[in-house]
């Protein structure tokens, strides 16, 4: 299965969900207890920006059962993600002598996530879950401690809640949002190219969104900032959670005002505007020059792919 298949036009990764969060479980210590000894019961297990697979002949499984998961060397501490056809699935974390030790084994390994689900080794209807997991279990690795006093903190309610015994404090996994946007002006669109992206890629420029700011604010913003292009008529598309570590990446599309670009080189290595064919080529990663536009894993993609497509985009 190609990119293409596995993630077309308007599914980016980690957007469709196959899991009932089933949140009126949370607070039932007793059931949930019950249903991690259930033999049905599965986790994904993530390790940094990794995570744990079974290999099976040509194939990797990441749901594993919660045995699998703790003789891998799993943390005992589990986050409840949700039910998949009835059966609970769990999120844990694993210590880093643990991830180490299953170096060179044939039957379970380490790996990159982004890396798999790019090539379709994940189900892309698994995706979402697993980003669920490792938003979560970093929160927990992150936020141990109370913001507010100091105390070691206590998970509380599946993992969705950490209370302070000291000073009561409780408190909430956070997800930040960062507006993504395709700014086009007629027949042409503004993209960008970070120094860390592969040779020749450029992708949709983005941002977070800063306090008390609107996503519309936030897009007029990020774009004049690293672009020096003013733009109206900001239009949402879609979101894509995006666990690095607990991102949500707002679609949007806007119109530019000018063209003359000022590259805010603090941000950016390059911005241009490109054409619509231009684009096309680039998203089918068939540009002569061998420029190419965003992975279809990413929401970036998407939203150039929608204005490549509908040409009263944008
Ligand atoms: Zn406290």
């Amino acid at each position: 299965m190609s990119a293409f298949d596995s993630f077309p036009l308007g599914q980016p990764a980690f957007v469709t969900s196959v899991l009932d969060r089933a949140a009126h479980l949370r607070r039932d210590d007793e059931k949930l207890f019950a249903l991690e000894q259930k033999p049905s019961s599965r986790a994904y297990v993530v390790y940094r920006d990794s995570l744990l697979v079974k290999r099976e002949g040509d194939k990797v499984r990441a749901l594993l059962s919660i045995d699998e998961a703790v003789k891998c060397g799993a943390n005992p501490g589990t986050v409840f993600l949700g039910l998949r056809d009835g059966a609970a699935v769990f999120g844990m974390g694993m210590p880093q002598t643990a991830a180490e030790k299953l170096i060179g084994r044939d039957d379970y390994s380490v790996a990159e996530l982004r890396g798999m689900a790019m090539q379709g080794a994940i189900p892309p209807d698994e995706l979402s879950a697993i980003a669920m997991a490792k938003s979560m279990v970093g929160w927990h690795q992150r936020h141990g401690y109370c913001a507010n006093c100091g105390t070691r903190s206590a998970m509380k309610e599946g993992g969705w809640k950490r209370d302070c015994p000291s000073c009561k404090a409780e408190h909430f996994p956070r997800t930040d949002p960062v507006v993504i946007m395709l700014v086009a002006a007629g027949e042409k669109c503004l993209l960008g190219r970070q120094k860390q992206f592969p040779p020749g890629m450029y992708s949709c420029l983005a941002g977070f969104v800063e306090a008390a700011e609107t996503i519309e604010d936030a897009v007029r913003r990020e774009i004049l900032e690293e672009s020096g292009i003013r733009c109206t008529d900001v239009q949402y598309y879609m979101t894509q959670p995006w666990p690095y570590p607990s991102s949500l990446m707002i679609g949007c599309s806007a119109r530019a005002l000018n063209e003359d670009i000022i590259v805010d080189r603090s941000e950016l290595e390059d911005a241009r505007w490109f054409t619509r064919d231009e684009a096309a080529l680039m998203l089918a990663r068939t540009h002569p020059d061998g420029l190419a536009g965003p992975h279809p894993f990413a929401i970036a993609h998407h939203l150039l792919g929608r204005w490549v497509r509908d040409k009263s985009g944008a």
